[in-house]
C-alpha cells in the first residue's frame, strides 16, 4: 500500500473541504436543506450504530437507535394521517429504497397486477418496477407535471380485470407537481377496480404536504396505502435518508423471522443506518411540527419571492400551486453551472429551507446581466 504523508492527507481534506464549501453555497437547482446543525451528536459517531431488523421489533445487536426510529415514524405516521392503530414503517436508505418498498408490497399483495405511473415519475420507480419484475404502463401528465387523469381512467378501462397498482407522486423532480389521490381513488370506484394499491412518492413534498393550502390530497386518510418520505430533502442531514410508512396489516403479510438477529425481516437491507434515524429524530424533537410548518411557510415565500423578480426581469417563470419550485426556461450554460441547476427542457430553482432572498437577488443579478450583454449584443449585430 502507498502511504501518504500526514501532511498531504490533511491537505487533501482541506482542499476537499473548501470545495465542498463552496460548491455548497452556489446550490439553487437540488432539493437539499443545508441549514442543519448536528454537532451535539458528534460522539455517536464513535459507535457501530446499525438498526439492523425490524424497528418495531426487539432485536439482540443492541448498539441501535430503534427507540428514536419508532418516534420518527410515529411523527410522520401522525404528519400523514395514518390510522393510529394500523401503521409500520423504517427509516431508509432514500426515497428510491422506500419507493421499492412500497412496490414490494403491493406486488406480494397482488402478484398479478399491472403498475400505472405518469411520465413525471422519478427514474427509481422504473428501475425498482423493473427490479421486481412488475408490467408497467406509463400514464400521459399534463403541461404542468400532473398526471393526465383522463388517460389513466383510459388505461385503466382496458385492464380492468388486473389488480391496479398506481404510483402517484406528490412533488415531481422537475416541476413540483402533485398528484391527486382522491382523483386515482374516484377513477378506481368508477371503474370497479377492487383490488388496487395505491403508493405516493412523497420523497420532495411529503413532509410540508399537510401545510399547502388548500389541500392536495396524498396521505393515508385520502387513500394511500405506503407513502415515501425523503430524510435529507426539505429536513435535511448529512447523510441521505428516507422514510417509509405503510399500514401494519400490509407489513405482516411479508414478515419472516430470522433467528441470527433475533428479529423479523421486514427491512430491505439487512444492516441499516443508525446515525440516519438518530438525526431525523433529533431534526423532529428540535422543530416539531410547528417548526415544519414555519419552514415550510419561509420557504414559499421565498420561492413568490424569486418568482416573481423573475417575471420583473420578462421571464416567463411559474410554479404550481404551494410548491417551492420554480419553473422557468432554460438558462444560458454560465448560469446553469453556477448555480447548479438541474436541467431537462426546462430549469428549476427550488427554494429549500436554507435558500435566502440574498441568494436569489445574486442569482437575479447574473440572470440581469447576462440579459443585458445579450440584448446590447443583439443591437450591434443589428
Ligand atoms: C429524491 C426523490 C426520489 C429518490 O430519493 P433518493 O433519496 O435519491 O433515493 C424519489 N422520488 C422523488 C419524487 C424524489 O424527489
Amino acid at each position: 500500500m502507498v502511504k501518504i504523508s500526514a501532511t498531504s492527507k490533511s491537505e487533501r481534506l482541506n482542499d476537499l473541504l473548501d470545495k465542498i464549501k463552496e460548491a455548497s453555497n452556489l446550490f439553487l437547482g437540488y432539493p437539499v436543506s443545508k441549514d442543519f446543525d448536528y454537532s451535539e451528536l458528534h460522539e455517536f459517531l464513535k459507535y457501530p450504530i446499525n438498526n439492523l431488523g425490524d424497528p418495531f421489533e426487539d432485536s439482540t445487536y443492541k448498539v441501535q437507535t430503534h427507540e428514536m426510529e419508532r418516534e420518527v415514524i410515529d411523527f410522520f405516521a401522525k404528519l400523514l394521517r395514518a390510522n393510529p392503530k394500523n401503521y409500520w414503517g423504517y427509516v431508509t436508505n432514500g426515497g428510491s429504497e422506500s419507493n421499492l418498498y412500497g412496490l414490494y408490497i403491493a406486488r406480494e399483495l397482488y402478484p398479478k397486477a399491472m403498475v400505472y405511473f405518469s411520465e413525471s415519475t422519478h427514474y427509481s420507480v422504473k428501475k425498482n418496477i423493473h427490479l421486481l419484475n412488475i408490467p408497467s404502463i406509463v400514464i400521459r401528465s399534463q403541461e404542468n407535471g400532473e398526471m393526465d387523469y383522463d388517460d389513466l381512467e383510459n388505461t385503466l378501462q382496458f385492464n380492468r380485470h388486473k389488480p391496479a397498482i398506481i404510483l402517484t407522486t406528490f412533488g415531481t423532480t422537475m416541476k413540483e407537481a402533485k398528484d391527486d389521490v382522491t382523483k386515482v381513488k374516484g377513477i378506481l370506484k368508477k371503474l370497479a377496480i377492487q383490488d388496487h394499491y395505491i403508493h405516493c412518492d412523497a420523497a420532495l413534498s411529503g413532509s410540508y404536504g399537510a401545510f399547502i393550502e388548500p389541500r392536495i390530497p396524498f396521505d393515508f386518510e385520502d387513500g394511500a396505502d405506503s407513502i415515501s418520505i425523503s430524510g435529507h430533502k426539505f429536513i435535511g442531514s448529512p447523510i441521505p435518508s428516507g422514510v417509509i410508512l405503510t399500514k401494519r396489516s400490509l407489513r405482516d403479510r411479508i414478515a419472516k423471522g430470522v433467528s441470527y438477529i433475533g428479529s423479523l425481516d421486514t427491512t430491505i437491507t439487512g444492516s441499516r443506518n443508525g446515525h440516519s434515524s438518530l438525526f431525523l429524530w433529533y431534526a423532529i424533537k428540535t422543530m416539531g411540527m410547528e417548526g415544519l410548518k414555519s419552514r415550510y411557510l419561509q420557504s414559499l415565500e421565498v420561492a413568490e419571492y424569486c418568482k416573481k423578480e423573475l417575471i420583473k426581469l420578462g421571464i416567463e417563470a411559474w410554479s404550481n400551486e404551494g410548491a417551492i419550485t420554480i419553473v422557468l426556461p432554460k438558462m444560458s450554460d454560465a448560469i446553469k453551472d453556477k448555480w447548479q441547476l438541474a436541467t431537462e427542457d426546462i430549469t428549476h430553482i427550488i427554494c429549500m429551507p436554507n435558500v435566502t432572498k440574498k441568494q436569489i437577488d445574486a442569482f437575479i443579478e447574473d440572470v440581469k446581466k447576462e440579459k443585458e450583454i445579450t440584448s446590447k449584443q443583439a443591437i450591434t449585430y443589428a
